[in-house]
């Protein structure tokens, strides 16, 4: 099936997104020095976080065959700089709405309404009749953070998960049922207790407020399973505290005798592959074949 070619749109040339308007979803890079993942239904383009230097953003955006300025809306989970960094210059230079919870604004000196439209825990943002988004709050430090599902035209969901201590009853409600979750595995708990970090950050991360290790986020994918989980991508995995292949049979301990879709994982330097919603495998981004 050819989907991938270039047509004019809003700034440019954009890569044709697909012949039968699912949502794609592409990791642009995911890690501690910086996340965003780019969500395209029909001719709606949103960036979930915007963590990279606007030239990286940029750089990831145009290696994945999107223009900058076709980006409609930008989502910022929570103010921590990975994923915060260059959202409100990329929204203004872009001229793209930037979304963020009272919270995250105050945090980050956004002004509500003239520079950032602000939404509550549990809203739904419609960014166009091809895409809106639900916020689920979820517990992470000092900070007001979301979890984002995104829901395309024909009603299928995928959801985008990080930067969170634990996984709440509402967070996994959510994610039952989705077609595709992405979803951060940061770090394995032996590695982190016998690695380097001083014991005060050690238990930040491991505690309520930190991060999810791949035993807490294969249990998490193991309750919410369903027949039309087509899709994982893990992500947010730490360099220091973890390695993909750990993270990787870490989960399929928990999921792998139910669950026949792919799973691949989003490292730092990125885009690297696409998912479609309704599709079992990842598609490798076409430039860089
Ligand atoms: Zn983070
Ligand atoms: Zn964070």
């Amino acid at each position: 099936m050819t989907r991938v070619g270039w047509i004019p749109s809003r700034g440019g040339l954009s890569r044709i997104t697909s012949i039968a308007m699912g949502m794609e979803i592409t990791h642009l890079g995911s890690g501690s020095r910086g996340n965003s993942t780019l969500l395209s239904s029909g001719e709606t383009r949103v960036l979930v976080d915007c963590g990279f230097s606007l030239r990286q953003m940029e750089n990831r955006l145009l290696l994945a065959g999107v223009e900058p300025q076709s980006i409609d809306a930008i989502l910022v989970t929570h103010h921590h700089s990975d994923h915060s960094n260059s959202a409100k210059r990329a929204s203004e230079k872009w001229e793209a709405a930037l979304h963020a919870t009272l919270g995250t604004a105050t945090k980050m000196g956004w002004q509500p309404i003239s520079e950032c439209r602000t939404f509550g825990h549990l809203d739904r943002i419609g960014i166009s009749e091809d895409l809106s988004l639900l916020s689920i709050p979820v517990p992470h430090d000092d900070a007001d953070n979301v979890a984002v599902i995104a829901t395309n035209g024909d009603g299928r969901r995928a959801a985008i998960v990080t930067d969170l201590g634990e996984p709440t009853v509402e967070l996994k409600k959510h994610l039952s049922g989705c077609s595709h979750i992405s979803i951060e595995a940061n770090y394995d708990h032996k590695r982190l207790m016998r690695g380097p970090y001083p014991e005060p950050l050690k238990r930040r991360i491991s505690g309520r407020g930190g991060h999810l290790s791949n035993t807490q986020t294969g249990e998490v994918l193991a309750e919410v399973l369903s027949e039309g989980l087509d899709s994982i991508v893990l992500c947010h995995l730490s360099e220091k505290n973890n390695a993909p292949h750990i993270a990787e049979s870490e989960v399929l301990m928990h999921i792998g005798e139910h669950y026949s879709g792919s799973l691949s994982i989003s490292k730092q330097q990125g885009p690297e592959f696409s998912n479609w919603l309704g599709q079992t495998e990842s598609e490798k981004i076409s430039s860089l074949t």
